[in-house]
């Protein structure tokens, strides 16, 4: 029976364009690596799938911290932080989190997760108990979804990004305590949440506010702290979310938010409670990652990639307005997220595969981590991309772009 079904559910996703694959990255993060084929040949391709956006993973001071860390701290911490695993290293971290946030959340403290979905799961679980009505962005991350499934709460979802249709719910509802949950830069699509807007209505209807910031830290911001440094956001209010895989280029995640909540999450948030902390160190080279992050390196870091942002962005445009009769489009976004949504999900595919053998690689999304009919290009940037990787994917699609055309049947309008 288990293996009829196996068979069953993986040839239903063929026949969708649905099938996902596991493929082996032979050069760490950086842009141009060695891919093995299927055949086993093995060539150089250049890479913008990579959510490194800073290029910190490649850092020598990160190898080096890491290597200081295991040696100073051997391997693994042997226990979940509230019996012996939560270390020096992992205080110095939570301390210089709770310092750097400081001025947008008062009473900033911070809790280490070994993930981002384990961070999101738990804060989301903890927090949204009986009796709470959970306010969740329909586009939010996968573990917030899940964190919303598990939660004892109610759950609401509001229109991607619509702030009158969150009113209205807010309005509607009778719960004693709401919590408005949303990615801060949404990962698929690369839009920034309109944040402000979202805290005035956590202070107007007394909600607390969740951001899932795992793609604008690093990215946003002078210090590189995120969307809520971007839009220079200051309350009791906010609950951040922060993963440290992406561009701090090593693992893990936090919750900072003011100690009331970070003290609650501590009763209750099960999987922060009942999981092995983080090997110390992880925390110990994560403290030089953050420096990097938010000094004058990361500084530059995100400049360069202000740029290359901004010239892939004028390209696609250009692209586009060429070929009004593609079915290709843009989002809204200003980050190094900057998806081309195709539609179908064979398209998608038939595309990322069309730039494969062009020697670049660019994932193709597919349901259900996107809406059906917005399968998508998911082109992401990094501070380690030159002009001239950026304008070789361009040319690549516009040449991608002019067969599309041509290859279209005379007369479809489709
Ligand atoms: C990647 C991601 C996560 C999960 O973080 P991990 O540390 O990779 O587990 C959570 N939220 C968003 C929006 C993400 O993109």
């Amino acid at each position: 029976m288990w293996f009829d079904h196996f068979r069953a559910t993986r040839e239903q996703l063929a026949a969708q364009d649905l099938l996902r694959q596991l493929r082996v990255a032979h050069g760490g993060t950086a842009p141009r690596q060695p891919v093995a084929s299927a055949g086993g040949a093995v060539r150089e391709l250049l890479m913008f799938c990579s959510n490194d956006y800073l290029g910190l993973a490649a850092h020598p001071a990160l190898a080096e911290a890491l290597c200081e860390g295991v040696r100073r701290w051997g391997g693994g911490s042997g226990a979940s932080p509230l019996v012996s695993g939560h270390s020096q290293a992992h205080e110095a971290v939570a301390q210089w989190l709770g310092g750097a946030y400081a001025p947008h959340i008062p009473q900033a403290r911070a809790l280490g997760f070994c993930t981002g979905y384990m961070a999101n799961l738990g804060v989301v679980t903890a927090l949204g108990e009986a009796g709470v009505e959970l306010f969740c962005d329909a586009l939010n991350h996968a573990s917030l979804i899940d964190g919303a499934r598990l939660a004892r709460a109610q759950v609401t979802v509001w229109p991607h990004g619509d702030v009158a249709a969150l009113e209205a719910r807010l309005r509607a509802s009778s719960a004693p305590r709401k919590l408005i949950v949303t990615d801060g830069v949404f990962s698929m699509d690369g839009d920034i949440a309109p944040l402000p807007a979202l805290l005035a209505l956590a202070e107007a209807f007394d909600a607390l506010l969740l951001v899932d910031d795992a793609h604008g830290l690093g990215v946003l911001g002078q210090q590189g702290l995120g969307c809520i440094e971007h839009f220079g956001l200051s309350s009791p209010r906010l609950v951040l979310v922060g993963t440290l895989g992406k561009s701090a280029g090593l693992a893990g995640a936090f919750v900072v938010a003011h100690q009331a909540v970070t003290d609650h999450l501590l009763q209750k948030a099960r999987n922060y409670i009942f999981s092995t902390a983080s090997p110390p160190a992880i925390e110990h080279a994560l403290l030089t990652a953050l420096a990097l992050l938010a000094g004058p390196e990361g500084q530059h870091r995100r400049h360069a990639l202000a740029a290359r942002c901004r010239q892939l962005r004028e390209g696609l445009t250009e692209l586009l307005q060429k070929h009004p009769e593609l079915p290709w489009r843009l989002t809204d976004s200003t980050t190094p997220i900057q998806p081309l949504i195709v539609g179908s999900n064979a398209e998608a595919m038939r595309l990322a595969a069309r730039l494969e053998q062009a020697g670049i690689r660019v994932p193709g999304i597919r349901p259900p981590t996107v809406p059906a009919g917005t399968a998508r290009l998911r082109i992401t940037l990094c501070a380690s991309h030159t002009e001239a990787d950026v304008e070789q994917l361009l040319q690549v699609l516009r040449d991608a772009a002019s067969e599309a055309q041509m290859a279209e049947p005379e007369g479809a309008d489709a």
